[in-house]
């Protein structure tokens, strides 16, 4: 569709505040993050109800987590189209000090609660635009996912993986209603040190594994203010390196015999999980110290890599012409600090924009998400699958 096509609003402002109220008020935080937690459950119901009352094709998908499973629905087209991905997760961030985290609060545009901007907006936006996808006449399939488990292990969109493949994908994060191309990785690492237990009187016996460890965090920082002086990337600046957990010793009386250390690099497009080890393991052999020599051993215990979509694919240039239709401004590709499942979709082969509406206070007591700015998503979404899935 031409660009100046007008594009009649979809999305009403009082549909989408009741979903957006309904997805908040049915908790879905995390079990890996609080484990008094039910899950995502309760909310994949709903979501699969919702879909199917409004004659979507959806089932429910295994992700190896038991009781947590995605929902996967499919608007098909009559063939020879692009496939659209369409990815959003269920799953919230713990409640902490939340006040009433799960009764949605209304304050003119704003709409209060856990989740509400991370990510159950875009969620409703997205849900809008598949379900209003039916009205259109397409080539090509939209196929949507909403997804367990992204705030701690990703295993709903690792599973979607498995068996889906698409043409480009939007994954509903909050972006102020920008196409987010590009955002950095991460890799976490586990760094042991070895002494040997004695009584806290016998130095003689003793070795430190806690002072060892000193001498390597030192190192690490080091590293961490070198990573911080390269020239970086255009977006999103340099890597970065920081020590997140430490734990060693018994008691008082005793020397340490182990101690260990978690460490967090954030890593810029291009950087590998090999790069980032060979040059931590070099800090850490410089900083073997002391009278125990041991070298210190580290190990990645999880790593997710970077996004770097082209401004040039195809899901970029249709979201972004699609969006300008709509709001009459031309949205930026930019860059975000925080990491998303879009890196994995894209890593899988299908070109990813994190693309949702506006808010603030994710992941902290004061969560909220700008109804107009939902409204506004789920328009653009449905303007970019009648494009893109022409
Ligand atoms: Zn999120």
């Amino acid at each position: 569709m031409p660009e100046s096509s007008p594009i009649s609003l979809e999305a009403d402002l009082l549909e989408v505040a009741e979903l957006v109220s309904q997805l908040v008020s049915i908790a879905s935080v995390n079990p890996a993050i609080d484990p008094s937690s039910a899950g995502e459950a309760a909310l994949a119901t709903f979501v699969e109800d919702w879909l199917c009352q409004r004659g979507v094709e959806v089932a429910r998908e295994p992700t190896g987590l038991p009781g947590r499973d995605n929902v996967i629905a499919r608007v098909r087209g009559n063939g020879g189209g692009r496939t659209l991905l369409l990815n959003a997760h269920m799953d919230t961030v713990g409640t902490d000090e939340m006040q009433d985290p799960f009764v949605a609060r209304r304050e003119g545009a704003r709409l209060h609660g856990r989740g509400a901007q991370d990510t159950k907006g875009g969620l409703a936006a997205y849900m809008l635009a598949v379900a209003s996808s039916r009205r259109l006449k397409l080539s090509g399939d939209v196929v949507f996912t909403a997804v367990v488990d992204e705030e701690h292990g990703s295993a709903g969109t690792i599973a979607c993986l498995r068996t889906l493949d698409a043409d480009g994908a939007l994954v509903a994060e909050p972006t102020a209603l920008e196409a987010v191309c590009c955002h950095k990785g991460f890799q976490w690492l586990d760094v042991h040190t070895e002494g040997v237990a004695a009584h806290g009187s016998r130095p003689d016996r003793g070795v430190d594994a806690i002072a060892h460890m000193g001498h390597a965090i030192v190192a690490l920082d080091r590293l961490a203010a070198e990573v911080a002086g390269r020239p970086g990337h255009p977006t999103l600046g340099t890597g970065s390196l920081h020590c997140s957990l430490v734990r060693g010793g018994q008691e008082m009386s005793s020397y340490p015999a182990r101690c260990q250390l978690s460490v967090e690099r954030r890593t810029l497009p291009g950087e590998s999980r090999d790069d980032v080890e060979r040059e931590i393991q070099a800090a850490l052999d410089a900083s073997a110290s002391g009278r125990s020599r041991q070298p210190v051993q580290m190990l990645t215990s999880l790593e997710r890599p970077a996004l770097q979509t082209p401004d040039t694919a195809e899901i970029v240039t249709h979201l972004r012409a699609a969006t300008e239709a709509v709001t009459g401004r031309r949205p930026g590709s930019v860059g975000q600090a925080a990491w998303t499942d879009a890196a994995l979709i894209a890593e899988a082969g299908i070109p990813a924009v994190v693309f949702g509406p506006s808010g603030d206070g994710l992941h902290t007591p004061t969560e909220w998400v700008d109804l107009e700015s939902v409204a506004t998503c789920s328009d653009a979404v449905l303007a970019t699958i009648r494009t893109f899935c022409a």
